[in-house]
């Protein structure tokens, strides 16, 4: 078989296929979707896919059409079992992966990018966020992670003369507020490699401009540091399940919040991003348990923002990870198309999003912290928060005119 993908099934896979191949004579699409169901079936260790093919499935057709019948069937298994909350309680994972510790200084001519909703917008309400990749590649592993596919994966890339580089930076006048978590953890090597320090400079040059620290870390090292209050730092926040099952080597939930609690005692701003949520067996109770934690450890004012979203791939993305094949079930949901990604289906992000923002005493839903969806379709704002925005601008602008406002009045009582 020549799908790419056929080469990193173990043996006995490449052998079915083959046999079950000489019989049906699948036609190259037909053989794509076997090989990667059997890639998925490997990573969530459900078993061959011999045992998710029926062939007595076909047995009323004849011909060339006997592929197409075995085929479906087989697919309609799959989906069966991806359209129901995945299941983590037989799941145990073997293996870690392992840290990647490499560090490189390099020189790069992007040091911007913006964040990767597409481009025209209109698909996901996006709020403009631009990004700077002041490190690339993470040491942490979540199963998830596009970045692990975008850089060699033992390699910490640090960009040379960062310093200097962010000191003669100019930035567009439209530019209000910069994440550095889109090429790594932004804080899990605290200022190892003199990043805080150098984005300091920067805050401080553009006393309006909110920079994003975001992160899976447990580090509190860097708050001894005199950093601008324009450097904010928020915590991605998980189910404890996926946390064990999914988010490799990063912070339990408890140890994230702890470091959020020593910010906040520091008269630092924060915030949290519910993301991605994972539509598991327990996904109620352990999201909800999760909100309970942080309104009764945080008051609504000291939150600057609180953001949802789920899981999205790319086929790139999607190629890699099947490629990998890492144990882990995070692909045992239904990708649904969604603006050039996959996704889960609209109705199953309206359960869990509307579930979750539910969950929060109305002193919370009072404009701060600032709620929102993250890469999501403009269609989930209304029955979600009760409120949308009309387009692309609008959301911004509401969400310049809270974070500014928010760090206003920080400022104000120093
Ligand atoms: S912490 Fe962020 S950057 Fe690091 S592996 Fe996880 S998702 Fe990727």
């Amino acid at each position: 078989m020549d799908h790419p993908l056929f080469a990193s099934l173990p043996p006995e896979e490449q052998a079915y296929l083959l046999q079950l191949d000489e019989r049906y004579q699948f036609s190259f699409q037909q053989q794509r979707q076997l090989i990667e169901s059997a890639c998925d079936l490997a990573m969530w260790k459900a078993g061959s896919l011999k045992m998710w093919i029926d062939e007595t499935s076909c047995e009323h057709v004849s011909g060339k059409k006997r592929a197409g019948a075995l085929l479906s069937d087989h697919l309609q298994r799959m989906e069966r079992e991806r359209s129901m909350p995945t299941r983590y309680q037989d799941f145990e994972v073997e293996q870690r992966f392992t840290d990647k510790y490499r560090s490189l200084f390099v020189s790069t001519d992007k040091l911007m990018g913006r964040c990767p909703c597409p481009v025209d917008g209109e698909k996901t309400r996006c709020c403009n966020l631009k990004t700077l990749d002041v490190v690339q590649q993470c040491a942490f592993g979540c199963s998830y992670c596009s970045i692990q596919s975008f850089y060699n994966s033992h390699e910490i890339r640090v960009v040379k003369n960062l310093s200097q580089r962010l000191q003669d930076l100019e930035l567009p006048e439209e530019t209000w507020h910069i994440g550095t978590g889109q090429s790594s953890d932004s804080l899990l090597w605290g200022n190892d490699y003199g990043t805080l320090d150098a984005l300091s400079h920067l805050a401080r040059r553009y006393p309006e401009l909110i920079i994003e620290l975001k992160t899976k870390s447990h580090r509190s090292d860097y708050l001894k540091l005199d950093l601008p209050m324009n450097m904010v730092s928020t915590w991605s926040l998980n189910a404890p399940t996926i946390i064990e099952k999914e988010e490799h080597l990063t912070a339990t939930l408890q140890q994230r919040l702890d470091a959020a609690k020593q910010a906040r005692d520091k008269g630092r701003i924060i915030g949290f991003h519910l993301h991605p949520m994972v539509y598991f067996d327990g996904w109620q109770e352990e999201y909800g348990q999760l909100i309970e934690e942080v309104t009764r450890s945080f008051r609504a004012e000291e939150v600057m923002l609180f953001s949802l979203g789920t899981l999205t791939f790319t086929k790139a993305v999607l190629r890699q990870m099947r490629a990998d094949g890492h144990q882990s079930r995070i692909l045992d949901m239904q990708l649904t198309p969604a603006s050039g990604k996959y996704s889960y289906p609209l109705e199953t992000k309206e359960r869990m999003f509307r579930f979750v923002y539910e969950q929060f005493p109305d002193a919370w839903k009072q404009g701060t912290p600032f709620f929102y969806l993250c890469m999501e379709d403009p269609s989930l704002w209304e029955p979600v928060f009760g409120f949308s925005y009309p387009d692309d601008r609008t959301f911004e602008a509401a969400m310049k005119r809270a974070y500014q406002g928010f760090l206003q009045q920080r400022r104000s009582r120093i």
